[in-house]
């Protein structure tokens, strides 16, 4: 039964409202009160206090559609069908209210209740020691027995403080979707079964020193892609060609005159794309400019990155304002920020792009020529020199002059390329001491004002000036 990604997302709230959770927007991308985070990638970040009991949640259930991004990523966008940089996680929580029992038996309800989805092609898998989750998918639901798999993996922990089992639920796309390989089956890497949600059972605070001790308040975090729900939902090959994407594709498509879905290369482009478009709108619609450094770098980096492979899809001109205004048409009456704001995102990225395509093309020849060279001396690591040249004076970030040189087979001396980056550094300090910029700026429409580039910052970065 199709389903669009706004009636999906929609569904899940209101599933999880009915069974007495409060409904919250999604936070910003940029973590609140949380230096230890560069941005929000999952559902529970934004809640990591009520978690652990520093801060009292406003009700004991929650449940949200959280905007996330995740770099780590990045790599395999546009070459595994589930994996993008932006997505959005909807989920469930339970601050010391309900546990397992409850949260194994709405998962399976919504699933197969709701949306429909056939119980003979659902898995999960569990942690091999977790009896109690064991019994209740053997008892509490219809899932076939020999669909739940016992896997180590199944332990979630991030250092001290609370962890706990979890228990993952996968859908078998069928063996034609496999790598088929003899032992392909519920965790390969390839897309067959794909993983939809997680179910976190926080039980346990672990202490420095290793002890596993049970938690008086038991949590539970879950967490449901929303995009990869879409997919299953829409009978789509994957996530790219759900209704929460697809448009950029043939937006892009339509740009660089090429037709998706007939060249590998040119389909990984055209994701690409589509997936790092959604990112920079939302990272700029949270108050997030481009910069060399943090997040501001991250932004940066994904939207150069956007522009290479435009390029290399042949896409001379700007084209990324013009993928805003798709990304805002998707998301329209979802999020009203989005539009709201869409000029001013527009006029981020437009100035962003122009900085970088001045210089990209010039980048590129003195690249190439550097691969050139090295390939007839037989070498394959370029020198940290090269890469900071082509970092500070044509805008490079070092992971796009490392990701054109794999693809040549080569890599970047990045020990030679920091110890560049660190002279350089000092040398800006002691010119113009330490500067401190406000990460958080005040969101409100009305005070955004006059967009300027600053040339003053090395290799310039973009600020607002934000009335008061
Ligand atoms: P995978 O093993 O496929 O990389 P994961 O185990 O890293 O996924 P979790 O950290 O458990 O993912 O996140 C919870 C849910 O969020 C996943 O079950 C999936 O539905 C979704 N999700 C995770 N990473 C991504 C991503 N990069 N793009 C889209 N959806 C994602
Ligand atoms: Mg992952
Ligand atoms: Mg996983
Ligand atoms: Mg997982």
């Amino acid at each position: 039964k199709y389903m669009s990604g706004k009636e999906l997302r929609r569904r899940y709230l209101d599933f999880f409202v009915k069974n007495g959770h409060l409904e919250l927007p999604s936070a910003s991308l940029i973590p609140k009160d949380d230096p230890s985070l560069l941005m929000i990638g999952a559902g529970m970040a934004p809640f990591k206090a009520y978690f652990t009991g520093k801060m009292t949640p406003p009700c004991t259930r929650i449940t949200t559609s959280q905007r996330c991004v995740r770099t780590g990523d990045i790599e395999n966008v546009g070459r595994t069908a589930r994996h993008h940089t932006y997505f959005e996680m909807l989920g469930n929580f339970s601050f010391g209210d309900y546990f397992k029992y409850d949260a194994i038996k709405w998962a399976w309800e919504f699933l197969t209740g709701e949306l429909e989805l056939p119980k003979d092609k659902l898995w999960a898998t569990i942690y091999p020691d977790d009896e109690e989750a064991y019994k209740i998918w053997t008892t509490e639901t219809d899932i076939n027995p020999e669909h739940i798999v016992k896997l180590e993996d199944n332990f979630w922990e991030i250092g001290s403080g609370p962890c706990g089992p979890d228990s993952e639920i996968f859908i078998d796309l069928g063996e034609e979707r496999g790598c088929g390989s003899p032992t392909c089956g519920v965790g390969c890497d390839c897309d067959r079964y794909l993983e939809i949600w997680n179910l976190v059972f926080t039980q346990f605070d672990r202490t420095e020193d290793g002890k596993y001790n049970p938690l008086v308040h038991k949590n539970i975090d879950t967490g449901c892609g929303l995009e990869r729900l879409a997919s299953v939902l829409q009978n789509k090959p994957s996530n790219f060609e759900t209704d929460l994407m697809f448009p950029i594709i043939e937006y892009a498509s339509k740009v660089a005159n090429k037709e998706y879905g007939k060249d590998k290369e040119t389909d990984i482009s055209l994701k690409v794309i589509a997936d790092h478009a959604r990112s920079i709108s939302f990272m700029v619609m949270d108050g997030i400019l481009p910069s060399n450094e943090g997040r501001g770098y991250v932004l940066r980096r994904l939207l150069r990155r956007a522009v290479r492979h435009a390029r290399m899809l042949g896409i001379e001109d700007k084209f990324l304002a013009g993928a805003v205004d798709v990304v805002a048409e998707i998301y329209s009456g979802v999020y009203d920020e989005l539009t709201n704001r869409k000029d001013y995102i527009k006029k981020v990225i437009s100035l962003e792009e122009d900085r970088f395509a001045t210089t990209l093309t010039q980048g590129m020849d003195l690249l190439n020529a550097e691969v050139e060279k090295l390939k007839a001396e037989n070498k394959t690591v370029l020198d940290g020199e090269v890469g900071f040249k082509l970092y500070d004076t044509y805008g490079f970030p070092w992971e796009l002059t490392d990701e054109i040189l794999h693809e040549n087979h080569m890599t970047l001396d990045k020990e030679a390329f920091d110890k560049a980056m660190d002279e350089q550094r000092t040398r800006a300090r002691n010119a113009r001491g330490e500067n401190k910029r406000m990460d958080i700026p005040d969101l409100r429409d009305s005070n955004i004002g006059e967009l300027k580039v600053d040339e003053t910052a090395r290799q310039a970065k973009i600020v607002c000036i934000w009335k008061d």
